[in-house]
Formats: C-alpha cells, sequence, structure tokens
C-alpha cells in the first residue's frame, strides 16, 4: 500500500476515535447522589427475608447501632463495617443528546455543577426554563401543580432531608433548569446552592447511556485483576 494511502488511513482513524471519544464520553460517578439509579462508591447486602439488593452510598449517616436495614421489608441487615466497599459505577455519556432536543423532565443528565464547573455529576432533571419548583412532602409541584411521577421512579424519595428552612420555592430562570439528585440525603443539587437553584443549558453535558462498571475482581495467579462484570450493565432511558 502506497505510503500516502497509510498516512491518510491513519490520520483518519485517529480523527474518528478522537470524535467518537467526544460524542459519547466516559464519566465515573463519585457521589452517593444518584442512589439507586447510578451508585458511587458504595456497600451492598441482598436481603434474607425478602431478597431486595440494597445499597448504601459510603457517605450514607449510619444507624447507632451500624447496622443496615432491608428498604424492601425494613427488618435489619448486616453490620456497615463487615460489608467490601463497591466502586461507583462508570457511564459512557451520549454528549449530543441534548444538541438535537431539549432536555425532558425526569430524565438523567451529565452535567457541570454551576458553583464548580471544573466538577461534573450526574442528577435528574425536575425542572425547566421558566418554571416555578417547590418541594413538599416528598412531592414536586411546578408552578404550583403537582408534577406527578412516572410510575418507574415511584420508589425515590423527593424529599429535602437537608434543606433547614424555607424558601422551599424556586424560580427558574429562561435558560435554566433544576436537578435533584435521586438520593436526597447526600446529595448537593439544586435544591442547596447559594447562588441559586438553576444549571444553565450549556452547562448539561449528556445523557448517560449505558454503565459499564463494576469490574469483578479475579484472582490470576495470587494477584487481584480487573475484569468488566458483564452482569452489572445496564442501561438508561
Ligand atoms: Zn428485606
Amino acid at each position: 500500500m502506497p505510503r500516502r494511502l497509510c498516512e491518510t488511513i491513519v490520520c483518519l482513524l485517529v480523527a474518528l476515535i478522537g470524535v467518537g471519544t467526544w460524542l459519547i464520553s466516559p464519566f465515573a460517578v463519585v457521589s452517593g447522589s444518584m442512589s439507586p439509579t447510578l451508585l458511587g462508591p458504595h456497600c451492598e447486602f441482598t436481603c434474607e427475608h425478602c431478597g431486595t439488593r440494597n445499597f448504601r452510598p459510603l457517605e450514607a449517616e449510619l444507624p447507632l447501632d451500624g447496622r443496615l436495614s432491608c428498604r424492601g421489608c425494613e427488618r435489619t441487615g448486616p453490620r456497615a463495617a463487615e460489608l467490601p466497599v463497591t466502586p461507583g459505577d462508570r457511564l459512557l455519556v451520549d454528549r449530543t443528546a441534548f444538541a438535537v432536543r431539549s432536555p425532558r423532565r425526569w430524565e438523567v443528565a451529565a452535567l457541570r455543577l454551576p458553583h464548580e464547573p471544573s466538577k461534573i455529576a450526574v442528577k435528574r432533571i425536575v425542572g425547566l426554563p421558566g418554571e416555578t419548583v417547590s418541594l413538599s412532602g416528598g412531592e414536586l409541584y411546578i408552578d404550583g401543580r403537582r408534577e406527578p411521577r412516572p410510575a418507574e421512579l415511584a420508589h425515590l424519595t423527593l424529599e429535602k432531608p437537608r434543606v433547614p428552612e424555607p424558601p422551599t420555592q424556586w424560580k427558574l430562570g429562561g435558560d435554566e433548569y433544576f436537578v435533584l439528585g435521586d438520593f436526597p440525603a447526600v446529595s448537593d443539587d439544586s435544591r442547596l446552592w447559594q447562588a441559586g437553584p438553576g444549571v444553565a443549558a450549556q452547562l448539561l453535558i449528556g445523557k448517560p447511556l449505558i454503565v459499564h462498571y463494576p469490574y469483578r475482581t479475579l484472582l490470576w495467579y495470587g494477584r487481584p485483576v480487573h475484569v468488566p462484570d458483564v452482569s452489572s450493565i445496564r442501561y438508561i432511558r
């Protein structure tokens, strides 16, 4: 093959990989704020009574006796200290999603934090530009009317345990989105930001497509080897 053609093919391949990585970027989930939808470093156990799989973000507060309870049947489970720590999920994020359409209510988005744009977080969009958002009794209100949750999100708590006092009503600007974590007890999100609740549209990076972590640790001649755990792959709609 002529050298020129080889060079062209190599350049094209490099460009394709570059563009591909930009369009679909990998990110690691570093906090438990979206648990149980997306997991940061966490402990997990399967309840011996009802079979529910339970996940506990590392930053969640422990009960006094250190024992975890099952979110399915509320019975007491193992001590947190006895459980190994599982690393956080890794995501592939589609950066083109919001270039072709506007973000929708209830969808999960990767974004830059407004007060710290170098940090990337994953949150759920609940308020759209121009809306007035309020949270009361674990329910979302938009412009004063209760906004029903999709059935698949019925298990989420939209309460605000870390908001000490009012205001619990927020007015969004013309290109701002209100975002919440699925695990409000540890989530740093629109409810808490001093500079205002809104995430400007330009800070929304894209939509997580695939969760492709954690790795499973195997022993290879006595050394730990991390291989992708295919059973852990989940898709986000
Ligand atoms: Zn249980």
